[in-house]
């Protein structure tokens, strides 16, 4: 039989349960962000966002996911996405993607961003540059009437425009009571006018992953960390969006107090 997604389109009620989730994920992500210097490990990152999640009475949601350890992912420089929290010390330098979850209330948070430890490389800040605003370029397109076909092509045409491949193997989500629900959202390889229609109440993550170099990705023998094949940096951002009558509603903003300097 042929397998057809299921969208579960949310009420008003419902988004502004998402944005709650989301919210908290985003303070606790920039918490962990924050504390992104050398000579920190990324078991203490993940402690700290764990504690900050649960503190506010919410719990981890990637934690226990189909066996993953961690409340963050943690994926440094050559790490493409997944990087389970260990013991490695951050270095000056380093390039790092924080993906932080959190279900509060029966409902979903999911954000990501990539920040440098100290100083970074003039090639490092223009990846995570080119990588945020690549996300925001797919945001843009989550208007009712357009298809993810149309999202997907602007990320794609923007990220390789500026020389950055897109990875194919990891891609979004619609997200709701469950972390990862119908449809599948990717950023390459689509046509304009194809996919889903995207209508008020559907809710999806836009989460480009970018690499300098190839977009192929290897496995590590962890089961979990996924790096790039050639070695290059990669970098991801991710927010939970709503599609409304309006266009795109953004549902992992941070309180302002959360925010981090450069506005991410
Ligand atoms: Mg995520
Ligand atoms: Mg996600």
């Amino acid at each position: 039989m042929l397998y057809r997604e299921q969208i579960r389109y949310k009420s008003r009620k419902e988004i502004e349960k998402l944005r709650t989730a989301g919210r908290l994920a985003a303070n606790a992500l920039r918490t962990a962000a924050r504390a992104a210097k050398p000579g920190v490990s990324l078991l203490e990152l993940d402690k700290i966002a764990e504690t900050f999640i649960r503190k506010h009475g919410a719990v981890p949601n990637f934690k226990g996911y189909h066996g993953f350890p961690g409340t963050l992912c943690t994926s440094v420089n050559d790490k493409v996405v997944h990087g389970i929290p260990t013991n490695y010390i951050l270095q000056e330098g380093d390039v790092i993607a924080i993906d932080c979850g959190c279900r509060i209330d029966g409902f979903n948070g999911d954000t990501c961003l990539t920040v440098g430890v100290g100083q970074i490389s003039e090639q490092a800040k223009m990846l995570i540059q080119t990588t945020q605003l690549a996300m925001f370029v797919g945001i843009e397109q989550c208007r009712p009437g357009l298809r993810l076909g149309d999202m997907a092509t602007a990320v794609q045409t923007f990220a390789e425009e500026r020389g950055y491949s897109i990875v194919r193997e990891y891609i979004g989500h619609g997200i709701g009571r469950d972390l990862h629900e119908d449809p599948q959202v990717v950023y390459a390889d689509q046509r304009p006018g194809t996919g889903f229609r995207m209508e008020p109440g559907m809710t999806i993550t836009i989460e480009p992953i970018l690499n300098t170099g190839s977009q192929k990705c290897i496995v590590e023998a962890d089961g979990w960390t996924v790096r790039t094949q050639d070695g290059g940096l990669s970098a991801q951002f991710e927010h939970a969006v709503a599609i409304t009558k309006d266009g795109p509603d953004i549902l992992s903003i941070p309180d302002p107090e959360f925010e981090l300097e450069d506005g991410l």
